[in-house]
């Protein structure tokens, strides 16, 4: 079992992608950046969690955006594929 080192291992990345979140969310972000994210933020859609600080620009962005929240829909749903098949 791996587990302990693969939650560490999420833990440095989220932390990471929060810190990149952080400088970039400042300000209105596009679909660019709000794709940088999509992977943290589909983590959280996933598990439930509520959504950190430095992705609400990412969930603001999706509630304006038709294109973004279909890609969003369609990357929870291959993630819970993955995780059926794995
Ligand atoms: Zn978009």
């Amino acid at each position: 079992m791996r587990e302990t080192d693969s939650m560490a291992q999420a833990d440095a990345k989220l932390r990471s992608i929060v810190e990149m979140a952080m400088s970039v969310l400042s300000h209105e972000i596009g679909c660019d950046d709000c794709f940088e994210f999509f992977a943290a933020y589909a983590d959280h859609i996933r598990n439930g969690n509520e959504i950190p600080e430095p992705l609400r620009t990412v969930a603001e962005h999706l509630e304006r955006c038709p294109a973004c929240t279909e890609e969003m829909r369609l990357l929870v749903v291959a993630l819970e594929a993955a995780k059926i098949a794995g």
